[in-house]
């Protein structure tokens, strides 16, 4: 009998009822098989050829093939890739296990926070990671921003450039990665919140915590408060990865005055010797408390890693070895014009050794080659000769180390 009683359906595209066509039943509406089949013509006639994303990443890779994929660009630095690997492999294997799982066991996310000196790699592996998986990413520079109602722009503004990097997609954009840099510089700059207001530090990094933490944020879709007109976008912070970075300047000192003082205490016995000349690596969470992160900001990026100074080595590396290296790209440009560049004994040395000189690291490689290369850059394409050779003389000449 209550079969007898049950309604019958119909589609609310073309009206034919269950008994004629198969239905596909919404919360409150049906669509038949034909009327699907027709969406989907249509959706493939308008361009629209991707099916609607659910946020999910269909081919994962593992934390070995993200390595190996960093290596190709990036020199050195493996604690660092070792531990970005994974945490971003766990980061999306988490988004997928939210979208598919059957029970409540909800994966929390976990930030990155890389410290070390300037140029030494910590964008470019945030960067080239952001390729790989083909996610929106954004670089902002934690020193713009301030404390909403003051100069400078709100921390939404990093999720407006996200959602430009996205083309405006925000299922997309809230996939994505945020690389925010120079966290170092919105730390307390006091021990004493409370002395004077303190709007691009403290302030901001209340501010950022909504962020950090996953939570519904209202987004001026152009950024800052220049268009008050605009109508709010509402993106959710809970599958963003936010990686932050940081020199962090004189907190090796810090570091040396927790270990010092940790002598007592248990595990002491038998504690290996300390290696003082690269003492970021024992990095924690308490001294970047010292240094003027506020606890909420480190609970929520739990992944803390630390980069190695680039040294003579590294960077005769960096300017030759990388997919896309400094070298092979002036390599690329002459053999574009049908000239075979050639470098000489001891260019590579020079070049780094006026680096470490300047004190700018790998940051400062492609000054000093542009410095030698534009003369010959300019004059080369006009020549008849099929090779340029690029002697020691030469470099320092263009360098003012001859005299
Ligand atoms: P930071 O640590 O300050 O974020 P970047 O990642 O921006 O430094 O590095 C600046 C530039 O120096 C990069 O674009 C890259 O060309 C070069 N570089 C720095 N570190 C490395 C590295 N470990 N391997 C290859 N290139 C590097």
């Amino acid at each position: 009998m209550a079969k007898n009683n049950k309604k019958e359906e119909y589609c609310m595209f073309c009206g034919r009822s269950e008994t004629e066509v198969p239905l596909l039943r919404g919360i409150d509406s049906c669509i038949c098989a034909e009327c699907v089949q027709r969406c989907n013509e249509y959706i493939r006639e308008i361009g629209m050829t991707e099916a609607p994303r659910h946020g999910k990443i269909d081919k994962l890779l593992k934390p070995k093939e993200i390595h190996e994929y960093l290596d190709q660009y990036v020199i050195g630095q493996d604690r660092a890739k070792k531990l970005l690997s994974v945490a971003v492999y766990n980061h999306y294997k988490r988004i997928n296990h939210n979208l598919d799982r059957q029970d409540d066991l909800d994966i929390e996310k976990s930030n990155i926070l890389m410290v070390g000196p300037t140029g030494t790699g910590k964008t470019l592996i945030a960067k080239t990671i952001a390729n790989l998986l083909n996610v929106p990413f954004t670089i902002v520079d934690a020193t713009v921003l301030t404390e909403a109602g003051y100069v400078g722009e709100d921390v939404e503004s990093i999720l407006s450039r996200l959602l430009q990097e996205a083309d405006y997609d925000v299922d997309l954009a809230e996939r994505g990665i945020v690389f925010i840099d120079e966290i170092d510089k919105i730390a307390r700059k006091s021990d004493n919140p409370s002395i004077t207001r303190d709007v691009s530090g403290e302030g901001v990094q209340q501010a950022m915590l909504k962020l950090l933490e996953g939570s519904i944020v209202n987004v001026p879709p152009k950024g800052g408060r220049k268009h008050p007109e605009q109508e709010f976008v509402k993106v959710n912070t809970k599958n963003i990865l936010f990686i932050c970075g940081g020199a962090f300047e004189g907190i090796e000192r810090r570091i040396a005055q927790r270990l010092n003082t940790q002598v007592i205490g248990y595990g002491a016995a038998g504690r290996q010797k300390i290696d003082k000349d690269n003492l970021l690596q024992y990095v924690s969470s308490q001294d970047l408390r010292a240094y003027g992160l506020i606890p909420e900001i480190i609970g929520r990026l739990p992944v803390i890693t630390y980069l190695d100074h680039l040294d003579r080595d590294a960077l005769i590396r960096i300017l030759t070895e990388p997919k896309n290296a400094i070298i092979r790209q002036y390599e690329r440009l002459f053999e574009l014009d049908g000239i075979k560049l050639q470098i000489g004994e001891g260019v590579l040395e020079l070049i780094v050794d006026t680096a470490l000189e300047n004190k700018l690291g790998a940051r400062g490689l492609r000054s000093i080659c542009e410095q030698i290369m534009t003369d010959a850059m300019y004059d080369a394409p006009s020549s008849r000769k099929k090779t340029f050779d690029l002697t020691l003389d030469y470099a320092k000449k263009k360098l003012g180390l001859d005299r």
